[in-house]
């Protein structure tokens, strides 16, 4: 495998976390010590596996974190509770909500509880608002700024460029198709019902996928001078986790390509602690 084409996430992760770490020094030296709560209701392997990395990565920093577990059966009103305290709680800089939140609690009401300084993952819809007007203080989804970081990190310029993005959730495609026309790139937005995809995707110089569709674009869906940035994270059939594309069938062919594992989802919790110390600094007015 052609080692110098992989843009691994490490060293963005890094670059970012050493930042972080000069930051709450700093801040800490002022008496203020960055704290990070997590809320999660019942126990989902997705989110203690992430609840996790995040932890590591703030106790790396010297962040503080505070983990709420509801139980799976808590009333819309006790996680509507929940938040409010931590939203009251001067000592609680910023908010993690796992999600999708359980059915029986309905997260468009949520979404409108969390206080929109704490929100460092973008559930508020006023954050989505901040991210679409190009408010550079605003908390884009974590995932959606990883890759926008990563681009940055590898000196891949944007601006004017066409970018092929493939997906359109509201966590990663819809907002991260917004941070790239925001930095001057010419985004084609693909989802299920997109015709042509190949001819999009081969016609463009960065693909993004972020459809959750194991292994699906292989060396037909790109160009020789194809960017690729591999959002996916999917198992394949021996169980072994792999992204959207086809790492073999592409890397003879592209100029540079995120791996799965150790791309975009190694620069997540970086992420999430910048967001931390950034909302800390504003919330103490620094
Ligand atoms: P999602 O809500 O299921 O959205 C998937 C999107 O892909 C939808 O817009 C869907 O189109 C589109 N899509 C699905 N199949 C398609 C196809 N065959 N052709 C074209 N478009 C297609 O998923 P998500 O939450 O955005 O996550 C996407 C992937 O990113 C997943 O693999 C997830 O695990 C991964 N992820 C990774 C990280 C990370 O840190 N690396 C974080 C979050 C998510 P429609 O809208 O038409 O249905």
């Amino acid at each position: 495998m052609l080692d110098n084409k992989l843009l691994k996430g490490k060293a963005v992760a890094d670059h970012i976390t050493e930042n972080a770490i000069e930051d709450v020094k700093k801040l800490k030296s002022m008496g203020i010590i960055p704290t990070l709560a997590m809320v999660k209701v019942g126990h989902k392997f997705d989110d203690e596996a992430y609840e996790r990395a995040a932890k590591k990565r703030c106790d790396r920093c010297g962040i503080e974190t505070k983990s709420i577990e509801l139980d799976e059966n808590c009333t819309q009103e006790e996680y509507i509770e929940a938040i409010q305290k931590l939203n009251d709680d001067i000592e609680v800089h910023g908010i993690l909500c796992f999600r999708p939140l359980p059915k029986h609690i309905d997260e468009e009401v949520i979404e409108k509880v969390i206080k929109v300084e704490k929100d460092l993952d973008c559930f508020s819809p006023m954050n989505m608002a901040k991210v679409m007007f190009g408010d550079e203080m605003a908390y884009p989804p974590c995932t959606a700024m990883g890759v926008i970081e990563i681009l940055n990190f590898y000196k891949i310029n944007l601006s004017g460029k066409k970018v092929a993005v493939l997906g359109r959730s509201l966590v990663v495609g819809k907002p991260l198709s917004i941070l790239l026309i925001n930095r001057d790139a010419t985004v084609t937005v693909c989802h299920s019902k997109t015709e042509n995809i190949k001819e999009i995707t081969k016609n463009s110089d960065i693909v993004v996928s972020c459809m959750g569709r194991a292994k699906m674009i292989n060396k037909d869906y790109i160009n020789e001078n194809s960017i690729v940035i591999d959002v996916g994270i999917n198992f394949d059939d021996e169980g072994n986790m792999c992204g959207d594309v086809d790492l073999d069938s592409v890397i003879d062919k592209v100029s540079a390509i995120t791996p799965v594992p150790g791309g975009v989802g190694a620069v997540t919790t970086s992420i999430l602690i910048s967001h931390l110390v950034r909302a800390c600094k504003k919330i103490n007015n620094i």
